[in-house]
């Protein structure tokens, strides 16, 4: 049963949902969280069930894409049950995909689990390529863990994304190491420039902030980049390299060119929607979803009201050298 589509203020159908399945992660990503994490009780996050009545919703609702993401999506407990629970809705015809951003590490072990629930493409996240650097930028990840999740995910037939956040005076020197890489192995790749997420703690961003304009320059002195059309509705522009035939993507969320097209929402493993992702506001859909565990009508009515909040566009704000509309919260809460 389907019912009206969501359509925020703005005339933008809602097509696309990001859910993040759990705060935990067996990375500490120096841009995305604290070494110290305080992670949610238990008792907060939404339950398995909860979270396959909510995305449920949404699909009736008009989302046609779901990505699973964290935190580390693949850490979560019996992660692989709600995968297989949302096999339903692909098979409907409702959902026309079904994905996951995972840094990797437990590939090897749910890779064929995924393909099976009906994954067919997953992002995963991989900065370096050098064994020490990969160990510095992630402080817990070991890089020959992430590569045989990677191999293991191929075989499984399932096409991999890398996404690379770019990192000044990290990986400007494997720029051609990394893209080659992932030529030779039939690889999409997209470099995300770094956002002013969480706390600062003695990372400065500005610092290790490098433009996406200076990267595309870059690998232009190398490979002829021709501009392809095709949008996701999110900030991502994509080129395709001639000499290698890979598209290569470039997400720049600090500009407001892609806000016009959103289509997408994120909701937090407590069931908190952000309608996006540069502004605080949120709406609790974990209370309606606690208070009638009979009927979603009152969770239906919180998602419509929720989108008829979305703003036309975001705060964020590198110019002056200031970080502007910084967020307080950390990309690991909201999910990247
Ligand atoms: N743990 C999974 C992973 O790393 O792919 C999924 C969650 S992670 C928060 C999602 C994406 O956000 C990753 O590609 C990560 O590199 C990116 N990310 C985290 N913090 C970021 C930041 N401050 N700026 C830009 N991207 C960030
Ligand atoms: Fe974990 Fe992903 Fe954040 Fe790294 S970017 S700490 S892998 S959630």
């Amino acid at each position: 049963m389907t019912t009206a589509p969501l359509i925020d203020p703005f005339a933008r159908p809602i097509s696309y949902l990001r859910v993040s399945v759990t705060d935990r992660c067996d990375f500490r990503c120096v841009y995305c969280m604290a070494e110290n994490m305080t992670f949610l009780p238990k008792k907060e996050l939404l339950t398995l069930e909860e979270l396959d009545r909510l995305c449920s919703a949404f699909v009736r609702m008009g989302v046609e894409k779901l990505r699973i993401t964290g935190g580390e999506p693949l850490v979560r407990r019996d992660i692989m049950t709600f995968f297989r629970s949302m096999t339903r809705h692909l098979d409907s015809g409702a959902l026309k995909e079904l994905t996951v951003t995972t840094n990797g590490s437990q590939l090897a072990r749910f890779a064929d689990d995924l393909y099976a629930a009906g994954v067919r493409r997953i992002n995963v996240s991989l900065d370096t390529l050098d064994d020490a650097k990969f160990a510095d930028i992630t402080r817990w990840g070991r890089l020959p863990q992430v590569l045989k999740g990677i191999d293991a995910a191929q075989a499984a037939g399932l096409r991999v994304k890398i996404n690379a956040v770019a990192l000044k005076g990290f990986n400007e020197d494997e720029l051609f190491t990394i893209t080659e890489w992932c030529a030779s192995r039939d690889m999409d790749l997209t470099f995300i420039e770094v956002m002013p997420m969480g706390d600062l703690g003695n990372e400065d961003r500005l610092d290790q902030y490098w433009s996406l304009k200076d990267l595309r320059a870059r690998l232009a002195e190398n490979y002829t980049l021709t501009d392809l059309a095709h949008r996701t509705g999110g900030p991502a522009r994509y080129v395709r390299a001639e000499e290698t035939g890979q598209q290569i993507g470039f997400i720049t969320p600090l500009t407001h060119n892609f806000c016009e097209s959103c289509n997408r929402v994120r909701l937090t493993c407590t069931g908190e929607l952000f309608m996006c992702l540069g502004q605080e506001d949120n709406a609790d859909l974990r209370a309606p979803l606690r208070a009638d565990t009979t009927s979603d009508a009152p969770l239906e009515d919180a998602i419509r009201a929720a989108i008829a909040r979305k703003p036309k566009g975001h705060d964020f704000d590198y110019s002056r050298q200031a970080i502007a509309g910084q967020m307080t919260r950390h990309m690991s809460h909201t999910g990247g």
